[in-house]
């Protein structure tokens, strides 16, 4: 027999199968020996009263054996010798698209500027130890894209449920925790993301695709107003093409304006890294002065408000993480954050960002977004002493304008340089920052403290241009054959709408090549 429960637990009980399934046996009167097998349909933590409660869905199978697999296998095909689409960038919208190409039969020759997943690793602890960032091998550039040592967060906004449901498959298919298809908040893990990649790439490789690291792509192949091919590492690349290219690849940007090929500038949000104690957060978010104790995961929060007309909000929440420099060329400074699948870190950062909108900035150029971004980026390493040391300042020293005389200990490993945010950073964003967390503050009680550190700046939040395309075709408005994907082409602002968006490029191209 097989049943399905809703059920509300005390974290301990929730804490292993053999806790969980006395409770259920007690609970609704069945033999404990028959239950052979409790699986866990869906999690969340009701943090929101003084007791904490673990939400669960479970199915108990009593003297029955449950399912192999708990997810469902995609059949990737053998697509040798089939027509070949050509895939640029190797994120999570590339590597979807390369992937869902191969269910419907195509080819994929995945191009990508970057470093396999492996040799990529080296040059991130480089920035550390020389202080420089390799414009072509970094936190955004290489195999996995940003995703890769990304937090692996994979929760969306994203309402098609079906489509979120297949990304989380595939992921496990490849070697994610299956915990990720029952959690209301799946994580994967910047310890465990490289490997599901690799995986993703020899799948690519077995059924016939192709994957180029170290490859460029520097300019299309137009035939009229069609696209047929691009152009890498100066060899030519046939077929249609998947820009996949990312949110960071600020040459592609440049190439399509100069181009004249349609694009439009894109709202972001900017901003700093807050890092808190994570002991901290945890006393606050479970209302423990003990913290979150033996059973509970480290505490996330979550804060928006409106400040003079536009949003502040925190960003990609990373508890028990690390904060780490994400910048992809010599003169920035960039942070972001990401955390190991147990987020054990002493430290919670988020991203705390202010909505910044194209009418915003002056002018109508396509990219001043992105002029603006950069600029900004450029100061920062110029306010960090022209290295990776990020300029920061605590938290309640921002708020009262003051300079900090010390810094807290913190995760980011370049290290840090007390600089005064509050003076430097631009004043609609400053200013709506110093509310935004007076407000925060006032919601949740310790949240603005001096043991809190901002680091600057966070400027890679989405894309800061949209690569215009048809809501129907999801081709290029104007050039057949090219299907701008991802986060890259403003699409999608993550890794699992990155991938839902890769499949269904992939899906448009395939209908393209029968048209
Ligand atoms: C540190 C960090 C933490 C993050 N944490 C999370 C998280 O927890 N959850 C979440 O949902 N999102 C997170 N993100 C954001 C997420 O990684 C992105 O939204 C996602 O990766 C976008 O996917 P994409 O495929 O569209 O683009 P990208 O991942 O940016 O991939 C683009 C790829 O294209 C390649 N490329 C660029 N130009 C060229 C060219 N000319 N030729 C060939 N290749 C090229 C790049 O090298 C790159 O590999 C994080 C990002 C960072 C940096």
């Amino acid at each position: 027999m097989i049943q399905e429960y809703q059920v509300r637990v005390l974290p301990q009980v929730a804490a292993n199968e053999q806790s969980l399934r006395m409770w259920l046996a007690d609970e609704y009167g069945f033999d404990v020996r028959t239950v052979t097998s409790v699986r866990i349909l869906r999690r969340s933590i009701d943090a929101r009263q003084r007791t904490i409660f673990v939400n669960l869905k479970v199915r108990v199978y009593i003297n029955e054996q449950p399912q192999a697999d708990e997810f469902t296998p995609v059949e990737y095909l053998d697509v040798s010798g089939k027509p070949q689409v050509i895939v640029v960038g190797a994120g999570p919208g590339g590597l979807f698209a390369a992937l869902r190409l191969i269910e419907l039969g195509l080819r994929p020759i995945v191009l990508e500027r970057g470093k396999d997943v492996h040799e990529r690793k080296k040059d991130l602890s480089q920035i550390t130890k020389t202080q420089q960032v390799d414009p072509e091998s970094n936190y955004c550039f290489g195999e996995g894209g940003a995703g890769a040592y990304s937090d692996g967060k994979l929760y969306t906004r994203s309402k098609k449920r079906g489509n979120i449901e297949k990304i989380l498959n595939v992921f496990c298919q490849h070697g994610a925790s299956t915990n990720i298809l029952a959690d209301a908040h799946p994580h994967i893990g910047t310890d465990k993301l490289p490997r599901v990649i690799e995986n993703m790439r020899n799948t690519i490789l077995r059924c016939g695709g192709e994957v180029h690291f170290q490859t460029k792509m520097t300019r299309l192949i137009l035939d009229g107003n069609r696209v047929v091919g691009c152009l890498a590492n100066d060899k030519e690349y046939h077929g249609p093409v998947i820009l996949a290219t990312g949110h960071s690849a600020r040459d592609v940007y440049r190439y399509l304006a100069e181009s004249n090929i349609e694009i439009e500038a894109k709202g972001i949000a900017v901003g700093v890294r807050l890092e808190h104690p994570s002991m901290l957060i945890d006393q606050i978010q479970y209302h423990n002065k003990q913290g979150r104790g033996k059973y509970l995961p480290a505490a996330e929060y979550s804060f928006v408000t409106q400040v003079d007309g536009r949003g502040v909000y925190s960003f990609c929440m990373c508890p028990g993480g690390f904060v780490i420099p994400a910048a992809t060329d010599k003169q920035q400074i960039v942070v972001n954050g990401m955390s190991p699948s147990n987020r054990g870190g002493q430290w919670s950062n988020s991203g705390m960002v202010v909505e910044l909108r194209p009418e915003d900035i002056e002018g109508n150029d396509a990219l001043r977004v992105m002029h603006f971004q950069e600029e900004l980026e450029r100061n920062c390493w110029q306010q960090g002493n022209m290295r990776q040391t990020a300029p920061a300042q605590r938290m309640a020293d921002f708020v009262n304008k003051r300079l900090s005389y010390d810094l807290p200990r913190s995760s980011y490993a370049p290290g840090l340089i007390s600089s005064p945010l509050h003076f430097w950073l631009p004043q609609a964003i400053s200013h709506r920052l110093q509310e935004g967390f007076k407000q925060f503050g006032k919601s949740s009680h310790g949240f603005l403290t001096n043991e809190a550190v901002m680091i600057g700046v966070e400027t890679r939040t989405s894309s800061p241009v949209r690569i215009v395309r048809n809501n129907d075709t999801l081709m290029h408005v104007r050039l057949q054959g090219l299907f701008p994907c991802g986060e890259g082409a403003g699409y999608a602002g993550g890794i699992v709408s990155a991938g839902v968006d890769g499949e269904r490029c992939a899906e448009m191209c395939a209908a393209y090549l029968e048209s």
